[in-house]
């Protein structure tokens, strides 16, 4: 339906994990697939398989994990030096004393703030339950923690150093003072996601049938790498429907699983996709919103070349089917 009029903005699709770009331009229509996908029945819908999806993430935020423990222990293995070296139990030839511990602790500094960077990474892969407090608190504060370790002791052995030149011992202690307060605040995450809220957002996911893949061939079960997902650059949620209204205008719009979409901080749901099943051309729907929707429909087809999009557009045609018409008749056969 809804061939003429106004073309659709022309987008570009981003697989963020082969990097290849599909455009969406818009182009002829084609002709009718002889089998058209059609949305899974009430009460078929795939569950989720909730101890391979935690197995999954595990796997996945591991290297990130590892990373992050070798740079904080690096950094703290620099304020161990640092403390020595105050103590003069270390000489080092060539510069001043003071540069030296400049040194040391622009180096702890820096191996501490990018293994926060890594750990946040982490969690955002697998995040921590909230059914264990401690565990959760620990791994959430983690960053913040070894910041502290990381320049409290030597903010201490810097302030009571007696032998310490006084000029260096102001400068030095100013420095790791900043930089504990920095490397803290850079441990911080402001948006830190939970194990249940991930999975509840793949089972709702599961639900509105979005695994991207036909009924014949979809499985029982699905984890959080079976389900196709869509981002911007500066969108803050995810969407199940790449022609979304809150994206259908937006120039480039990354492709990836939903476990991808979690790794980059988009761990909500777009409302729009989750109140109308992957859909937004709902009867309900705002009318111009829905005869824009239905518009952008027509260029689904046209960017069937690469194997999520196409894999998605049977996904958002069989939405279509359910809410609205017989856009499904439209669309080519999946790859
Ligand atoms: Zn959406």
């Amino acid at each position: 339906m809804a061939s003429a009029g106004k073309p659709p903005v022309e987008r570009k699709f981003v697989d963020v994990r082969s990097g290849k770009q599909a455009s969406g331009q818009p182009a002829p229509a084609q002709a009718p697939a002889a089998q058209s996908p059609t949305r899974p029945p009430e009460g078929s819908a795939p569950a989720v398989d909730l101890d391979a999806e935690h197995a999954n993430r595990k796997a996945a935020a591991k290297p990130f994990r590892i990373v992050a423990v070798i740079l904080w222990i690096l950094g703290i293995v620099c304020e161990i030096v640092g403390i020595n070296f105050i103590n003069g139990n270390i000489y080092f030839p060539r510069f001043s004393q003071q540069t030296w511990l400049i040194i040391w602790l622009v180096l702890d500094f820096v191996l501490v703030v990018i293994g926060s960077q890594m750990w946040k990474r982490a969690n955002h892969i697998n995040p921590p339950s909230e059914a264990n407090k401690a565990e959760y608190w620990l791994q959430t504060e983690a960053g913040v923690i070894v910041a502290i370790i990381a320049f409290a002791p030597i903010i201490f052995v810097l302030l009571n150093d007696k032998k310490l030149d006084k000029k260096t011992r102001q400068i030095c202690s100013i420095i790791a003072c900043v930089a504990l307060a920095a490397a803290g605040i850079s441990g911080v995450d402001f948006h830190p996601a939970t194990q249940e809220d991930y999975d509840a957002a793949v089972q709702s996911a599961a639900q509105l049938g979005s695994t991207g893949q036909s009924t014949t061939t979809a499985p029982a079960t699905v984890t959080s790498n079976d389900i196709t997902a869509y981002w911007t650059t500066f969108g803050r949620v995810y969407h199940l429907n790449p022609n979304c209204q809150a994206i259908k205008n937006s120039a480039t719009i990354y492709s990836g699983s939903l476990a991808d979409a979690f790794a980059a901080k988009r761990s909500r749901e777009c409302e729009f996709c989750a109140r109308a099943g992957g859909s937004d051309v709902l009867p309900t729907a705002d009318k111009v919103a829905a005869d824009l929707a239905a518009k952008s429909d027509s260029s689904v087809t046209n960017v069937s070349n690469d194997a999520s999009v196409a894999a998605a557009s049977s996904y958002a045609s069989a939405a279509t089917t359910t809410a609205a018409t017989t856009t499904a008749a439209t669309t080519k056969k999946a790859a």
